[in-house]
Parts: C-alpha cells; sequence; structure tokens
C-alpha cells in the first residue's frame, strides 16, 4: 500500500457530513478526487464529491467495494464502527488508524487511556448498572454529570444529576447503557487544541482556541483564545503528547476545560477536525482540512500561522423558524464568510453552516460575526 498519496489519487472519506464536506472541498482544490459513503444520499460531503456511495456503515462488503475504488480511506465521523475501518483498512492505507479510532469513540476508554497516562482529567468513574452508578455518585460527587458511553457528541445522551435521588430518572434517561459520571467542573474557559501529526512524527498546530457553548452545543470560538499564553502552551504540549501518546497520523481536537483556579483538565478527545477549528479556513494560511489531507495523503504538514484574530459562530438550524434566513442582510457585510453545508432539513439544534469574522482584536472579530448572524432573522 502507498505510504505517500499523491493529487489526482483518490481519497475515500466514510461519513457524509459538514467536516467531509469541508475537507472533500480542500482535497478536490489540490487535485484530489474524493468518494464518500454513508447511509444518506445528497450528503454535504456527497455534494461536492466526485462519487457517493449510500450504504450502511456495518454493510462490510459495501465497504470493501468502496476501499477498492480509493488510494487511502479517511473518516469524518467517529462513530464508524472499527470493525468498518478494519474491513477497509485490508485493502488500503486508513489514516488515522483503527485504534485512536477504537479508544476515542467510547468515553469510557477514552478517558481510562488519558487517566492511565497521567493526564488531567474531570473525575469520573465508570457505571454499567443503576448500582454502579450509586457508588459513581458517591465517589465523583454532586452536581454530576452522566453521559453515555459511546456514541455521544454534542451533549447528546448527558444529564445533569443534582440530587441522589435522581438516579434511577437518569439512568432511564440514557437508556440503562454504559456511562461515566463525571463532577461539573466549575470551568472559567472552555478551549480546544487542534493539531495535527505527520507520517513521520511532524507536528503543527493551531494554538489554543477558546470556546463557547449554548445548550452543550458550540456556539462561539475565538482565536487565539482569551488565556495567558502559558496555559495555551501547556495546552498545545498536552495535545501533541496525546498524538504521539496514539501514533496518530491526521488532524484531531483535544478538548480542554480551564479551571476557576487555572488548571488545565481535558474533556475529552476528538479524532478528525474540529468545529472549533473552521475558522482556520479563513484564518490561516492552511486549513484544517488541508492539514487532514496533508496527513492522510502522508505529505509535509502546512504552515499553521493565523493571518488575523478570527471568530466563528455556528449557525443552527433554529434559525430557520421563521423561515429561510436573510443571506442577502449577512452577505451585505462585506468582510464576513458565510459557509453553508447544503442540509436541507433545519432541525433545531442541527448545524447548517457557520459564519467565520476576521478583526484587529477577536473581540472585533467575535462582534463583526455575531451581528452578521443577528441579521439573518
Ligand atoms: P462534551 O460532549 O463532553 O464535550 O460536552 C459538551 C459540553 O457540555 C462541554 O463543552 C461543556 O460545556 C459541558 N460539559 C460537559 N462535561 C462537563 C463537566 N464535567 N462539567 C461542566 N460542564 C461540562
Amino acid at each position: 500500500m502507498n505510504r505517500i498519496v499523491l493529487p489526482g489519487a483518490t481519497i475515500g472519506v466514510l461519513g457524509g457530513g459538514q467536516l467531509g464536506r469541508m475537507l472533500a472541498l480542500a482535497a478536490r482544490r489540490m487535485g484530489y478526487r474524493v468518494h464518500t459513503l454513508s447511509p444518506g444520499v445528497d450528503t454535504p460531503t456527497g455534494q461536492v464529491a466526485d462519487l457517493e456511495v449510500s450504504a450502511e456503515y456495518d454493510d462490510y462488503e459495501a465497504i470493501r467495494a468502496f476501499a477498492r475504488g480509493v488510494d487511502v480511506m479517511t473518516f469524518e465521523f467517529e462513530n464508524v464502527s472499527t470493525a468498518a475501518a478494519d474491513a477497509a483498512a485490508e485493502l488500503v492505507t486508513v489514516r488515522p488508524g483503527g485504534s485512536a479510532l477504537h479508544i476515542t469513540q467510547q468515553r469510557a476508554r477514552e478517558k481510562g487511556f488519558l487517566a492511565d497516562r497521567g493526564y488531567p482529567v474531570t473525575p469520573f468513574a465508570k457505571a454499567q448498572s443503576l448500582d454502579e452508578l450509586a457508588v459513581g455518585l458517591a465517589l465523583v460527587g454532586l452536581p454530576a454529570i452522566v453521559k453515555t458511553a459511546a456514541f455521544g457528541y454534542d451533549g447528546k445522551g448527558q444529564h445533569r444529576l443534582d440530587r441522589i435521588e435522581d438516579g434511577e430518572r437518569v439512568w432511564g434517561l440514557i437508556g440503562h447503557q454504559e456511562a461515566i459520571i463525571e463532577s461539573v467542573v466549575d470551568f472559567t474557559h472552555e478551549i480546544s487544541v487542534v493539531a495535527a501529526r505527520g507520517l513521520d512524527g511532524e507536528f503543527a498546530h493551531y494554538g489554543a482556541i477558546e470556546n463557547i457553548h449554548r445548550n452543550h452545543i458550540l456556539d462561539l470560538s475565538v482565536s487565539p483564545a482569551r488565556v495567558p499564553a502559558g496555559l495555551a502552551g501547556e495546552a498545545v504540549h498536552l495535545a501533541h503528547r496525546v498524538l504521539d501518546d496514539l501514533g496518530y497520523v491526521g488532524v484531531l481536537c483535544v478538548e480542554f476545560f480551564v479551571t476557576r483556579d487555572g488548571r488545565l483538565l481535558v474533556n475529552e478527545i476528538a479524532p478528525r477536525p474540529h468545529n472549533s477549528g473552521h475558522l482556520t479556513i479563513d484564518a490561516c494560511v492552511t486549513s484544517q482540512f488541508e492539514q487532514q489531507v496533508r496527513a492522510v495523503c502522508g505529505l509535509s504538514l502546512g504552515d499553521t500561522t493565523q493571518v488575523k484574530p478570527a471568530a466563528m459562530v455556528n449557525l443552527l438550524g433554529d434559525l430557520w423558524v421563521n423561515g429561510e434566513p436573510d443571506w442577502a442582510a449577512a452577505l451585505a457585510m462585506a468582510d464576513v464568510k458565510l459557509h453553508l453545508y447544503g442540509k436541507n432539513d433545519p432541525r433545531v439544534g442541527r448545524k447548517m453552516g457557520h459564519i467565520t469574522a476576521l478583526g484587529d482584536s477577536v473581540d472585533e472579530a467575535a462582534a463583526k460575526a455575531l451581528a452578521a448572524r443577528d441579521v439573518l432573522c
């Protein structure tokens, strides 16, 4: 199998969402062909790919056939089963490798991986039954957040628990499935580090990005993060360690809490480009998506220099409650960048697009991006 995959070759993407779409756009600009496989049709990725295959992620025959048609394979969605990644890996190089996927797609495994290696993490316990939940809550203390171990993102499968009596109700709400219990962190900031590791261990990063969530979903990101430089440097150092410990090839994101007493706690790892890194498309010499193409194809990493302070706001389906948002009004602001993902079903909480703005300071950039979103409806 080829170590290095050059422009003109075909990149296969498991997953059909917006991350695959922005990856495909970067790849096609560089002269690659892109194939995508997901259960959907006319997906955000499929709309801009050379070929869209519709199949379930557990249809291993379809995944093998797909793998035969590409030169390297990656995924844009970490809940693809490792069995699917392994089926593909028999036929074609898959980057990042299935073991990183295996660790990071299940919160309990990911927390264990981090805690065993001495990374600072939120105090947590694992539970596979209601009894274990009660023991875990006693260990971790209240208030706590109970998260399903598998298939969680954007706050899905998460419930806050303020009283021990609520344990049974929350256990029911998460469907009696394996969970982790975390103490609620008293944080001043949430930050993330989007970083890449190349085939030969080369490292590149975009510094610390500051993230503000609303209803557990990312709302606003600004870069650079408004935290002390030493703390940002420590976060980058920890992300570098994670990449090395995973033997990772590709872009990943490590999310952190900054506690009120100024410590960093790793919240989670996303084994792919990340929502908080979308601003790199407009603000950096090399976007996180071009970086992913470079890493996955075994090429040198690109320059991550940020041209100006930047901000990004997410556009959720909620903006459509009164009909189509007023795109012309936002685009009348000549220096903001609109990114829409081609989704035609604007459900509440669904990520439909984002807006990026640059400025002389992150505050100015954030004000511009927020103003552009405000005029949409
Ligand atoms: P997650 O899916 O784990 O990244 O959680 C989504 C968001 O929920 C985080 O970005 C935080 O804003 C919030 N959250 C998750 N876990 C905790 C925690 N242990 N303490 C406080 N807030 C949390």
